[in-house]
């Protein structure tokens, strides 16, 4: 396909511009969705995505850690823990690491909730199970692309994707349909099964991600 125009994200009729447009799309998609299930809930949107960030970390997590992951403010953040805490979603204990800071945990009752306002399929879920299967391995593909440039952009903290994990070895096999190795389990697999937020990872450095990255995009 042609396309016209200066592809420059300033220029209205680039293909950057455009798909910077879809993406609001389905981030205005997915913010309804949220939005709905949390009021099903008795939540706010900020509410339920901190019960769902920190039903994959039963560790718990610091405030400023929270507010970094759901790109909101500190006191909000706070504000929204507070409240919580109150209603018993969430208990808050001391880090071993550092007395003074404390950590926040899905509590019984949190989790349960969360369960609850976390079943069944969204409509962008839906529209994503209608793709072809080689659609859906260009855009998983492109997301893990764009997403890793976020974060070593520094615009969103590091994301618990195979590309950036210490067990991650790209490439390790000469199979072409499971051509990666996680060391982790000693297990290969393929790029369908890459995840996008494991709660076995382990951060690399980012010299060891820029490798990583290179061996992965190089093949
Ligand atoms: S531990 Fe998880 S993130 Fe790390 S390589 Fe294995 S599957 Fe991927």
């Amino acid at each position: 396909m042609q396309i016209r125009g200066m592809d420059t994200p300033e220029d209205k009729n680039s293909i950057d511009y455009r798909i910077g447009e879809g993406l609001a799309r389905l981030a205005a998609a997915l913010g309804a969705e949220d939005r709905g299930r949390a009021k099903e809930a008795g939540l706010t949107a900020t509410q339920l995505a901190v019960l769902t960030l920190l039903e994959g970390r039963p560790e718990g997590m610091g405030v400023g850690d929270i507010a970094r992951h759901l790109l909101v403010t500190q006191p909000t953040a706070t504000d929204t823990i507070l409240t919580l805490e109150r209603k018993g979603y969430v208990a808050k204990l001391a880090s071993d690491a550092d007395r003074r800071a404390s950590l926040v945990q899905l509590t019984a009752a949190g989790a349960a909730l969360h369960s609850l306002a976390e079943g069944g399929r969204g409509s962008v879920s839906e529209a994503v199970a209608t793709l072809a299967e080689g659609q859906k391995r260009a855009l998983f593909e492109a997301l893990i692309t764009l997403i890793r440039g976020l974060q070593e952009a520094g615009a969103i903290p590091l994301q618990r994707m195979c590309i950036s994990c210490q067990y991650f070895r790209p490439h390790s096999h000469p199979d072409p349909v499971r051509p990666h190795h996680c060391a982790l389990v000693d297990a290969a697999f393929g790029d369908p099964d890459l995840r996008m937020d494991c709660r076995d990872h382990v951060s690399s450095d980012p010299a060891h991600r820029a490798a990583t990255w290179r061996v992965f995009t190089q093949g």
